[in-house]
């Protein structure tokens, strides 16, 4: 079970190291950091594991503002988050751009945690697994590639997919792609039980509550329970 926490554009480094001392993450359980990247060397010096949030597809170049995997792995950095639905939404990534840089990042030797996810209107649609096929597309199964299962409408809205909903799609996903799906939308202590305890939820992306230590360590704990 892989738990890991994106933090989003939230904490600077002296906020990261004090998360960091009081986090303790409990065996049988793969946890995970996504600080924001001015944050990124502290959280590795700590000791746990930390992936970055955003990597670019070339190892460097004229690319400003961006950041590559050599650069994240030069830090002690284990992998990167790619395609996340406010990148899609506000920063133009496709799914052509989003496998570029997952890709690279692979070959590299980082991590990958991949978001997918519809939106509400394309649910309401019912076109939930048109999208989700089409997102899932361009992947290719490679060691250290784990996808997330992101319901756009339930990332920082407190709606949560309900268990069946999610546990769909991450059958419906597993039967396009072989590779562990974790689940994300507003994953919180009181609902990590059910939600982890799906047949093929392995494990969860959480924003909002990871970004207090005691409910990312109660998400984390109820995770190694179930391990
Ligand atoms: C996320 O940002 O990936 C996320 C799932 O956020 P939240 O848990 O706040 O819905």
């Amino acid at each position: 079970m892989l738990i890991a926490g994106n933090w989003k554009m939230y904490k600077r480094a002296s906020e990261t190291a004090d998360f960091c001392l009081g986090l303790s993450p409990p065996p049988g359980v793969d946890v995970v950091i996504c600080p924001p990247y001015t944050s990124l060397a502290m959280a590795a010096a700590s000791g746990v594991t930390v992936y970055a949030q955003n990597v670019h597809w070339a190892s460097e170049g004229a690319f400003t503002g961006e950041v590559s995997a050599e650069m994240l792995l030069d830090l002690g950095v284990k992998g990167s988050i790619v395609g996340h639905s406010e990148r899609r939404q506000h920063f133009c990534e496709t799914d052509e751009t989003a496998w570029s840089r997952a890709e690279h990042a692979l070959e590299a030797g980082l991590g990958v945690i991949y978001c997918v996810g519809e939106q509400e209107e394309e649910r309401e649609a019912g076109h939930t697994e048109e999208v989700l096929r089409r997102q899932v597309s361009v992947l290719q199964p490679r060691e250290g590639l784990v996808v997330a299962y992101e319901p756009v409408w339930a990332i920082g809205t407190g709606r949560t997919a309900t268990a069946k909903q999610a546990q769909d799609a991450h059958a419906f996903i597993k039967s396009l792609v072989k590779v562990p799906v974790l689940y994300g939308g507003s994953v919180k202590p009181e609902n990590a039980q059910e939600l982890l305890s799906q047949q093929d939820i392995d494990g969860a992306l959480v924003g909002g509550a990871s970004l207090e230590v005691e409910s990312f360590r109660a998400i984390c704990e109820t995770a190694a329970r179930l391990s």
